[in-house]
């Protein structure tokens, strides 16, 4: 395809009869900036290593200068609506906007907005965001941290440490990131706008016709489309009807976590606390059934901190923990044109702080998923590739995080030590190829923030379409 392209703009050239209607020379040249963008980002039309340099080159630029790339258009455009207006159904919404669908998102709040803390944006989910122009929409709120510093709850000490300096940035192309949940949430919300996504407020919901793509709202009025996508948080009702047997209330994890901003600037006089905030970190107590995450959001104005503890007395408000173990039970019914995805999916503990990141995932691999389709009779099949390749990935994470719950909270004694001792290395800056801190381990890290949804679900739907030709050879 990228040749057809190229030999489009030889012919054109090529033709001499300026008399031509259109085809004067100055009307079919390219002009340079579309030569340099066809050459930088088409199959090379011949062999040259400086090309593949100059494109690495540019690919840099683009990031650094935050401009969001343009993605192969879909196919077929499909009208969709997404129901959710949370961080999941906006980043989904620009996913599928950018490859040319039209969207709508109905939302059941009356105004746009995220309640809550700060949020951090691991590369894995930052280098969409990037790709797809949302980041510099971030810039003046984003914070990025030097460092994770794990510490022991009784006195401070550090016990493990994840650098997220120049070769975190490198390897993973992107920085971490710590955020203002609303700031996050308006950046998403003006890049959908800029796409031409359509938010419609007061819209709550009521009733889903999987079969017709459509939902019914509290009003009554019909949403008609071609596929129906609920992102509708942990108490989805979509749930239900992707798994009609299964238990789908939300189940209590036994954690609790309060959420508190504090400004900077009243830190700064006493001296104790001021060394937390010198520079940008994410600092982690860690200690029996207990831990405390810090860092600053809002430009590095407010500090953010997370208390999560043992705690089954008030599930409904604060605490974000559904069946996760019946997850890959729940999506076996799945519906050619209804799906879930975020929360409504896969919520989990917020111990890789990856909940909103899957969801950002889930979002770029549906993009993925639907965009070579000639038509809805195939949506049945993209969908299932979808299904099989984001479960697998977010019912990983779930796991990871119920991992660190586990890590994090050892009682003081043989298996606390064993685990301080096994994050040494990292906290003495010695080199090691493995470590129990999962957030500084090689092999976890680089799967946690080096996997590419986008080009994992190509994989995955290049693989599922040959298995389907083989099948029927
Ligand atoms: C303490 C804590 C810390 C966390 N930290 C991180 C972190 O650092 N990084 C990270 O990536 N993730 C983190 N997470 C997870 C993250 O917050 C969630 O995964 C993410 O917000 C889920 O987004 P969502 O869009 O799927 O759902 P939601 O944000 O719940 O959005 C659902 C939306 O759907 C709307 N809705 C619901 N029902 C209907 C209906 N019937 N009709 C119309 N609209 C409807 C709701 O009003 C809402 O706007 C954390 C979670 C917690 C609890």
């Amino acid at each position: 395809m990228p040749s057809a392209t190229l030999n489009g703009v030889r012919s054109l050239t090529n033709n001499k009869d300026p008399a031509a209607p259109g085809n004067s020379v100055f009307n079919v040249m390219p002009s340079d900036s579309e030569r340099i963008h066809n050459l930088t980002n088409l199959d090379p039309p011949y062999p040259s290593e400086s090309l593949t340099f100059l494109r690495t080159l540019r690919a840099q630029r683009d990031i650094d200068s935050n401009v969001s790339t343009t993605p192969e258009q879909a196919r077929l455009k499909l009208e969709i609506t997404i129901v959710g207006a949370g961080l999941g159904g906006i980043a989904t919404a620009i996913a599928l906007a950018r490859r040319g669908h039209s969207v709508l998102i109905l939302e059941q709040a009356p105004e746009l907005g995220e309640v809550g803390a700060g949020i951090q944006i691991p590369p894995n989910s930052g280098r969409l965001l990037r790709k797809w122009g949302v980041s510099k929409h971030l810039q003046k709120s984003a914070v990025q941290p030097e460092s994770i510093n794990f510490r022991r709850w009784q006195d401070g000490s550090v016990i493990g440490y994840t650098d997220l300096g120049s070769e975190f940035k490198t390897l993973y192309e992107e920085p971490y990131q710590v955020v203002h949940r609303a700031h996050f949430h308006d950046a998403l919300y003006q890049r959908a706008v800029e796409l031409g996504v359509k938010v419609k407020l007061n819209s709550r919901v009521v009733e889903y016709d999987a079969e017709g793509a459509a939902v019914v709202l509290e009003d009554g009025s019909i949403v008609k489309s071609d596929l129906v996508i609920a992102a509708d948080g942990v108490k989805s009702v979509a749930r239900s009807l992707i798994h009609p047997q299964g238990n789908h209330e939300p189940r209590l994890s036994g954690f609790a976590a309060y959420r508190a901003t504090v400004d900077v600037s009243k830190m700064r006089s006493d001296p104790e606390i001021a060394q937390i905030i010198e520079r940008p970190s994410l600092n982690i107590w860690i200690g029996e059934d207990r831990h405390i995450m810090t860092y600053t959001i809002a430009g590095g104005n407010s500090f953010n901190m997370v208390l999560s503890h043992k705690d089954l007395s008030d599930p409904s408000t604060w605490v974000q923990e559904s069946a996760v173990e019946n997850m890959k039970k729940e999506f076996s019914g799945w519906d050619p044109k209804l799906i879930i995805l975020g929360d409504a999916a896969h919520a989990m503990l917020p111990y890789m702080s990856e909940g909103a990141a899957m969801a950002v995932e889930d979002g770029a691999a549906i993009a993925v998923a639907i965009n070579r389709l000639h038509s809805t009779k195939e949506l049945r099949f993209a969908l299932k590739t979808f299904e099989v390749e984001r479960i697998k990935r977010s019912g990983d994470m779930v796991d990871a995080s119920a991992i660190n719950g586990i890590l994090w909270h050892f009682a003081d004694g043989p298996e606390q030590q064993a685990r301080d001792a096994a994050m040494r290395a990292e906290v003495e800056g010695r080199s090691f190829s493995s470590s129990a801190n999962q957030w500084s381990d090689p092999v976890t890290q680089n799967w946690a923030y080096g996997y590419d949804a986008e080009k994992a679900m190509q994989d995955a739907w290049d693989q599922a379409v040959s298995d389907l030709i083989a099948e029927r050879v």
